[in-house]
């Protein structure tokens, strides 16, 4: 376009593509208070192109606090968003591999507006396991008490945000299986099963370290009925984030410490449901198992 009929669009505001141009002309023609719309909502959505597993981040920018905390709904799931600094909201939305890839609409209310994203979730291949159970043997051993005490820790929605930059691992050893694997028992495939964390292939008694800060919320041991998750610990991160780690052989913590970054929690081992030791980290965003590797390779601000 010439700069000559650029000249003439605005002039002619009502058939101008120049946003700049129309607001010129409403402003020449009306009074200020009349002309101000309410600032829209300021939402922020990282990734810009996630993949199933990864987490969310729906930053939400207020104008004036109004006492109403904002909050993001998927489908049936509402997901409440928690301060990070002053007049800024977080909410983080976890995926899974059970989901399907596709677009989803996260509707965000804050400041008593509400604002449709849509965001394009892309598919995922996961490696998958073939499991030979033999006959009478079930995978699913857990006690009421346990499923109760794990349950009750991964529904935390702690407002305070513990944890600060990225997350570190957890043990020095290689990892063994990554998150996501998807298993077939006996040839059938499982199709509520996802590997809902990442093994570490330590050795008996080697340490685990938290990979982020936060509250030590959940302390189980084998004796207290703890079958399938073996002697465990759950560190609460905080705003909805948590760690559970398995099949310690030691336990250097106890429930209601804060831990930093690093810090021994225990020592790896073999025990509850456990063919051999290795550690098994869980990262949980508001109750749901999502990949760690995004949180250890960039900051969940
Ligand atoms: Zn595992």
């Amino acid at each position: 376009m010439s700069i000559e009929n650029r000249a003439r669009n605005s002039q002619n505001w009502p058939v101008s593509r120049h946003p700049k141009n129309l607001f010129y002309g409403i402003f020449a023609s009306l009074p200020l208070a009349l002309a101000l719309p309410a600032a829209a909502l300021q939402v922020q959505l990282s990734p810009s192109n996630p993949q199933l597993g990864d987490t969310l981040s729906v930053m939400i920018d207020v104008n004036q606090q109004d006492n109403q905390q904002p909050k993001v709904v998927v489908g049936e799931k509402t997901y409440p968003a928690f301060a990070v600094s002053p007049n800024k909201y977080r909410a983080l939305i976890p995926t899974t591999p059970l989901e399907a890839a596709g677009n989803r609409t996260l509707k965000v209310a804050g400041d008593g507006q509400v604002q449709n994203l849509t965001v394009k979730l892309r598919s995922r291949k996961f490696p998958v396991q073939r499991i030979t159970l033999s006959p009478g043997k079930s995978a699913d051993g857990a006690t009421e008490y346990e499923l109760k005490r794990v349950a009750a820790f991964k529904a935390l929605q702690t407002p305070e945000k513990y944890w600060n930059g990225k997350f570190i691992a957890p043990s020095k050893a290689r990892i063994s299986s990554i998150y996501g694997v998807r298993r077939y028992y006996n040839g059938k495939f499982a199709k509520d099963y996802y590997h809902r964390g990442v093994d570490y292939a330590g050795a008996a008694g080697s340490p685990v370290t938290a990979p982020a800060a936060g509250r030590v919320a959940l302390v189980g041991t084998v004796s207290q009925g703890f079958r399938v998750h073996g002697n465990v610990v759950g560190i609460d991160h905080g705003q909805g984030v948590t760690s559970i780690f398995l099949h310690l052989s030691r336990i250097n913590v106890k429930e209601g410490d804060f831990v930093k970054a690093g810090q021994l929690i225990g020592a790896v081992g073999s025990t509850g449901a456990a063919t051999g030791p290795h550690l098994h980290w869980g990262l949980y965003v508001n109750g749901q198992s999502v990949d760690p590797v995004p949180w250890r390779t960039q900051v969940f601000e």
